[in-house]
């Protein structure tokens, strides 16, 4: 299973994991009633089954294998049975993502056999792996000779398959609303900060989007930038965004400061990587067209260091490592040595605990509690269903992330894309539905952005992957031919490749740059095997694997190996150069666009305090990460997304406590 976990996280540093097929079982469940059945003959049929499942010969006493469709592939599981019981359940192999599908290993067998029942609930947030693991077992009930209907329709004792804490009635200084980067991240240094704290979490684990990605952590970082050098290529970007016009003041400002810097440098004669916090935020806006807030995008990069560190000192482990991840723009992405958003929720959630904040799983926030015109709490609905209330002297938290999981509101706001419907699938987590969003617009906060939505080019289609960093890519398309500069700004990207043919795009790879992002013989083994990349010996080989023109991607290949060398813009202006495709076998797996981040949400000043549509502090009330808006303007640079949540939950989390 570890090797399965591996191969999820080089998933997970693609950002596209968990993309959302269904959990289909790999053998057909049997068929027990009729289309025409009546509703009562079937209540009736069932209930009598029921009564027959479980008693003395129900099955043939053993232990039998069976598999069925998870999020990632199947998972497999066998099933020992007695004569009249299911006994154990050990789960197998299986390529479901650690941390988010925990619950659903946990809880669902668990249950299964306390209750002799397949009629135990799906865990919220793992909907695919319960699926899996339902189907897998009624397959096994099946191969036992047993009725896996009739174990369908076994009640399942209310509450018997929840296994966290349930809230109640409560009175605390901060209450904080979601547990992703954001939360957790507000959770810790609210704690730190003399507070106590209670963090609900609407899901059965904790992690949201800050979990399912790959963490990559943007901030400038002399220490760790100074092997890289500067070319004439990046030079180049500098002078074009400092050339850009004047759009505001503070822009101006803030432009003559990087002019100076950039000066600075350069009579210096350093060659390595020019990099200042006012750049990343001068580079920021100028990637979101400068519709972002200057003051928090300020606020943001030169809070990211501090961050990272703060970070260090509560157990999250940094790579010596800084690359582009896509989209970033510049070489200042660092990453955990998993290249995991879970390493990063799994340090915050242990110090979290250790530092006293209760953490509430399966616990809903419903809506905002304000008395006097303060925000003062929230009800929430709690593990077992019941409405409870959180008071919250100093400040309530919305940590709650976006709404790429919200059709209706995706639709509603969005004013970039022809279509953001159904049709166009999300890489996030379920849970995130916009919650938080209407719950702040429910007591007058301000919205901002709310029509900008971010399409991540690299959903993987495939079902594999293996690198995300763009700065030895590829990118072809059916035809096998480059269509666009690779280290562009996502929205770029996700435009291009929506005008390819069958909207999807391979990034093409060595066994050099397969290693170099730490993938091992035994995952690439893995992913070529069950079909989710596409190999060849030779580039004509992969190429005939994948179906595009072996004469034209071998021309690519070769025109791209020497614009590495020439370290130059490219025809399409790309920049970021850093190793050619040389060496076999070769890697190609496949993508197409998916909704994974929202820019819009709850406007906020920079110390996280929610901006109400009069322009006023509202207050009690803090935001943090992917739930706010006005940081990233049009597009969110790749990598951005990480630093807003934990930097500016920290703030938050400061300042909630300090009322
Ligand atoms: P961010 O990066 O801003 O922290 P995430 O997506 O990582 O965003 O985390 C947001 C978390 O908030 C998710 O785990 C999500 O399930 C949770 N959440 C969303 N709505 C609610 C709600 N109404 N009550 C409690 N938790 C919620």
């Amino acid at each position: 299973m570890r090797k399965m976990a591996a191969i999820l996280l080089s998933m997970t540093l693609l950002l596209s994991a968990c993309g959302g097929n269904g959990g289909t079982a790999t053998t057909a469940a049997p068929e027990t009633t009729k289309a025409e059945t009546t509703a009562a003959e079937t209540t009736a049929a069932q209930t009598t089954a029921a009564e027959t499942a479980g008693q003395e010969g129900a099955y043939k006493p053993g232990t039998y294998t069976a598999s069925a469709q998870g999020n990632n592939g199947p998972v497999t599981l066998s099933v020992t049975f007695s004569e009249e019981a299911i006994t154990e359940i050990t789960i197998g192999e299986h390529g479901e993502t650690a941390g988010i599908s925990d619950s659903a290993f946990d809880k669902i067998p668990a249950a299964i056999i306390e209750n002799q029942s397949l009629g135990v609930d799906t865990v919220s947030g793992a909907t695919y792996t319960s699926q899996a693991i339902l189907d897998a077992v009624a397959d096994c009930v099946t191969q036992a000779g047993g009725d896996a209907e009739a174990l369908r329709a076994v009640p399942v004792e209310a509450g018997a398959d929840s296994a966290s804490a349930v809230l109640k009635d409560a009175q605390v200084d901060v209450l904080v609303i979601g547990g992703g980067g954001a939360g957790l991240s507000a959770a810790l240094s609210a704690s730190q900060n003399g507070a106590s704290v209670i963090l609900v979490e609407k899901l059965s684990a904790l992690g949201g989007n800050t979990f399912r990605c790959g963490g990559a952590f943007n901030t400038c970082d002399p220490e760790r930038q100074k092997d890289i050098p500067m070319t004439e290529a990046l030079s180049s970007a500098v002078e074009k965004v400092l050339a850009h016009e004047d759009v505001s003041e503070e822009h101006a400002k803030l432009k003559a400061e990087v002019q100076k810097q950039w000066d600075e440098y350069k009579a210096s004669g350093s060659t390595a990587l020019f990099d200042t916090p006012e750049w990343h935020a001068l580079q920021s806006l100028d990637a979101g067209d400068y519709e972002g807030n200057v003051e928090l995008v300020r606020t943001l990069t030169s809070n990211t260091l501090d961050t990272l560190n703060w970070l260090s000192d509560n157990g999250v482990e940094w790579t010596d490592q800084v690359s582009t991840v896509v989209g970033a723009l510049w070489n200042r992405s660092h990453q955990t040595p998993n290249n995991s958003g879970a390493d990063i929720i799994a340090a915050l959630e242990k110090n979290a605990g250790a530092s006293g904040v209760e953490i509430y799983l399966d616990s809903k926030a419903e809506e905002l509690v304000v008395e006097d015109g303060r925000v003062a709490g929230a009800i929430i609905t709690n593990a077992d269903g019941d409405k409870v209330t959180v008071k919250a002297k100093k400040g309530v938290i919305m940590a709650t992330g976006g709404f790429s999981a919200n059709v209706e509101m995706r639709v509603k706001y969005n004013k970039q894309w022809e279509d953001i419907g159904e049709s166009v699938q999300t890489n996030n987590s379920p849970g995130a539905t916009g919650d938080g969003i209407v719950m702040g617009e429910a007591v007058g906060a301000n919205l901002v952005g709310m029509g900008w939505i971010q399409l991540m080019p690299l959903n993987s289609v495939s079902g594999g992957g293996i690198s995300g960093y763009v700065n030895s890519s590829l990118y072809c398309n059916k035809e096998g031919k480059r269509f666009v500069a690779e280290d562009q700004r996502r929205d770029v990207l996700a435009a291009a490749v929506l005008a390819q043919t069958d909207k999807l795009f391979y990034i093409v790879c060595d066994q050099k740059e397969a290693e170099l992002r730490g993938m091992t013989p035994e995952v690439l083994g893995y992913m070529v095997q069950n079909g989710l990349i596409y190999s060849g010996d030779t580039i004509a080989e992969l190429a005939e694997n994948m179906g595009v023109p072996a004469d034209a991607l071998e021309q690519t290949v070769k025109e791209f190996n020497e614009a590495v060398k020439a370290g130059k813009p490219d025809e399409f202006g790309r920049t970021t150069w850093e190793n050619t495709i040389e060496t076999g076998p070769f890697y190609a797996p496949s993508f197409s666009p998916a909704v994974h981040h929202t820019m819009g949400g709850l406007e906020i000043n920079g110390s996280g305090e929610v901006i109400n549509t009069d322009g006023e502090v509202i207050p009690g009330f803090y935001a943090a990460g992917e739930v706010t808006g006005g940081i990233h303007g049009t597009n969110r640079v790749g990598g951005n997304a990480v630093p807003d949540a934990l930097c500016f939950g920290k703030i938050a989390g400061a300042n909630a406590a300090s009322n």
